[in-house]
């Protein structure tokens, strides 16, 4: 076996020529060359190689004058369709999107996933089915699935597992069955692992190497992408930041302890403290929305939407509860950009559109009790990218275990014979 100036032997050398097209694509070969290091007969070699295993195309350059050498390589992203899934506590969205998570279809419905693992994935096949047939046979095979699931994951079990909030899904076997269903490779990982997957690569944090995702909805939870990876931890559980306890707080949370900050600040508690504000008469306003939401046909209750709303018509009460959210997040964040140091901050899930106070209360927070250092250049903004970040990050992580160094080292490998 040859081994190259840049330490790559054989087929290694092709996982790793692959990787480079694949993520920093279109390039030529002579680019490639250069930040491989390697000889241009190895590099033509390689290339050969994987345009023949149909994982690389090449696509003329504009100026072209004539076929063949000029010509720039790219990712063979048409080969498969992937689908992505994010499952919400309150709601699913699937989309089907090319290898390079560019979505061709997608779905998203309410649906509640305390009615168990059985009647979520039933629903999500149904919706699966019906996203393929009307994208139809002009679209390339279906080569994988990606799910994010809105609790612990084990991804070597590939179920969740142990969670808080989720009855009749610890350890239900949710990658093997979804698999077997559909005759290809499933791949589960956290809810927001996926989202920061979806920001780091196809989202507004592409340009930042080292970023800190936090999504807070009805929970609150954290990705970390470092030196564009996510981080997932020892175990997986990485960035549950949920469950860090907040000082002086004794609200008891799903997990068992008392005052950990998505009891104390995530929407659901943003909610809670609004009903009470109602109920205490302390806020007019949320008295009166309280009334009107009971009212409905079905009835509903306050949730941290009306707060905001009403937080945003000057309600002081409900301005002071979305403030002092705000900073209990922040305090929280202010600690991990402490000991983080990332670029950037990016705000993602439901509560943070409730209103700018939030925000600003979240940014203040984190700027007054973190190190100078830390936040000179830290950019703090909410999520561009919306609700899409988690099924494109579902089906970005398909694209990423399919394609893997490794996976496609082996490939080269087999290839050579
Ligand atoms: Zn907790």
């Amino acid at each position: 076996m040859t081994r190259d100036q840049f330490g790559l032997s054989g087929a290694a050398a092709g996982g790793a020529i692959f990787d480079l097209i694949r993520r920093g694509g279109p390039l030529s070969r002579a680019q490639l060359v250069r930040r491989t290091a390697l000889s241009k007969s190895t590099v033509s070699l390689h290339v050969d190689r994987l345009l023949k295993l149909g994982i690389v195309m090449e696509q003329a350059r504009q100026t072209d004058s004539g076929p063949g050498r000029r010509s720039l390589l790219r990712f063979a992203a048409g080969r498969g369709t992937v689908v992505g899934i994010e499952l919400g506590v309150t709601s699913i969205d699937v989309a089907v999107c090319t290898l390079e998570a560019e979505v061709i279809s997608s779905a998203s419905e309410p649906l509640d996933i305390g009615s168990g693992p059985v009647a979520v994935l039933e629903r999500a096949y149904q919706i699966i089915d019906q996203l393929l047939a009307d994208v139809g046979e002009g679209t390339a095979p279906l080569v994988g699935i990606g799910i994010g699931l809105p609790g612990p994951v084990n991804r070597t079990l590939g179920c969740v597992v142990s969670p808080p909030i989720m009855p009749g899904w610890d350890r239900y076997p949710v990658r093997d069955e979804v698999a077997t269903r559909f005759g290809v490779p499933c791949f589960v990982d956290n809810d927001v692992n996926v989202m920061a997957l979806g920001e780091a690569r196809a989202g507004g944090a592409r340009e930042s190497e080292s970023f800190l995702f936090v999504k807070i909805g009805t929970g609150i939870g954290a990705g970390l992408v470092i030196e564009g990876e996510l981080y997932r931890g020892f175990k997986g559980s990485a960035g549950d930041i949920g469950h860090i306890g907040i000082d002086g707080e004794t609200t008891r949370c799903s997990c068992g302890n008392r005052g950990c900050l998505e009891v104390v600040a995530g929407g659901g508690a943003i909610g809670r403290k609004g009903r009470e504000l109602a109920e205490r008469g302390e806020s007019p306003l949320l008295a009166e929305i309280a009334q009107r939401l009971a009212a409905q046909d079905p009835p509903a209750e306050i949730s941290a939407v009306e707060v905001g709303q009403a937080a945003a018509q000057g309600d002081t009460a409900a301005l002071e509860l979305v403030i002092e959210s705000g900073r209990h997040v922040g305090s929280v964040l202010a600690k991990l950009v402490n000991f983080f140091n990332p670029e950037m901050v990016v705000l993602g899930g439901g509560t943070v559109n409730i209103g700018d106070a939030f925000v600003a209360a979240i940014r203040e927070m984190v700027i007054r009790r973190s190190t100078p250092l830390a936040t000179v250049d830290l950019v703090i903004r909410r999520s561009a990218f919306g609700d899409q970040s988690g099924m494109v990050g579902a089906a970005l992580m398909v694209a990423d275990e399919l394609f893997s160094v490794e996976r496609v080292t082996d490939m080269v490998r087999e290839f050579e014979g």
